[in-house]
């Protein structure tokens, strides 16, 4: 068996099932077999991303700019409009710190913003088998479906079939979901961000906890140059 092959547990439910003219006399262990019958092109497209998608990204992308913008100018300004002989010499350091946060802050948001979550993407793995309800529908013989179908309770692999994606979700991502903004299957789903527009997962979680970081370092160095870095 190669390995691409599926394990006979995993085919279970697909062998005792009403089996389609289609599919007769082909070898379902084999994903080729499936890759022939039902090519990867040939599956509907994805579902569409919600509005929210894109205007949660927008407001979001204009917001976390817009703070960056604001807090490394008012941090420069606060250090270079006092006499810089008689503030302490971590003064002038600050205006470099807080153009480094700057730049992670841009670059975590970048990350987070391009759909960095691990979203699961359609290929032979994760589309095949496609369970035989999937199949009737897909042949115009039974009407939309709108319940995930479970796995076979024996696979190691196969956890559940998400019927807008059309892909398997696989065990040990016990929490993956399927998220109705994004409109996509994210494994180790954490929440959806509704400023960033993005699902936040374990993924992107460290770009997630950096960006709430930088924010947050900036703000302090925002209080700290204002408070400490004297006329003198
Ligand atoms: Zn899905
Ligand atoms: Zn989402």
């Amino acid at each position: 068996m190669s390995s691409d092959s599926l394990l006979d547990s995993e085919l279970e439910p697909f062998q005792h099932c009403d089996m389609l003219p289609s599919l007769e006399g082909a070898n379902l262990e084999d994903l080729d077999s499936w890759e022939q019958l039902w090519p990867l092109e040939s599956l509907p497209p994805l579902p569409k991303r919600d509005p929210k998608y894109w205007s949660q990204a927008t407001v979001g992308m204009l917001l976390i700019a817009s703070m960056i913008v604001s807090l490394t100018v008012a941090v420069h300004l606060s250090v270079g409009r006092r006499s810089r002989w008689s503030n302490p010499s971590w003064c002038e350091s600050a205006d470099t710190v807080i153009q480094g946060f700057a730049l992670l802050a841009l670059f975590c948001t970048a990350f987070i913003l391009c759909g960095r979550s691990g979203e699961v993407k359609r290929s032979r793995l994760t589309c095949y088998p496609i369970p035989a309800q999937v199949v009737h529908h897909l042949q115009g013989q039974l009407p939309r479906l709108d319940k995930n179908i479970d796995g076979p309770e024996h696979s190691t692999r196969l956890r559940s079939y998400c019927v807008r994606c059309l892909v398997w979700r696989t065990r040990g991502c016990e929490s993956s979901h399927h998220c109705s903004i994004c409109q996509r299957c994210v494994p180790e789903f954490d929440h959806h961000c509704g400023v960033l527009g993005r699902c936040i997962s374990e993924a992107n979680m460290p770009c997630f906890k950096a960006t709430l970081g930088a924010g947050l370092a900036g703000l302090i160095a925002l209080v700290l140059t204002n408070g400490w870095c004297s006329d003198g």
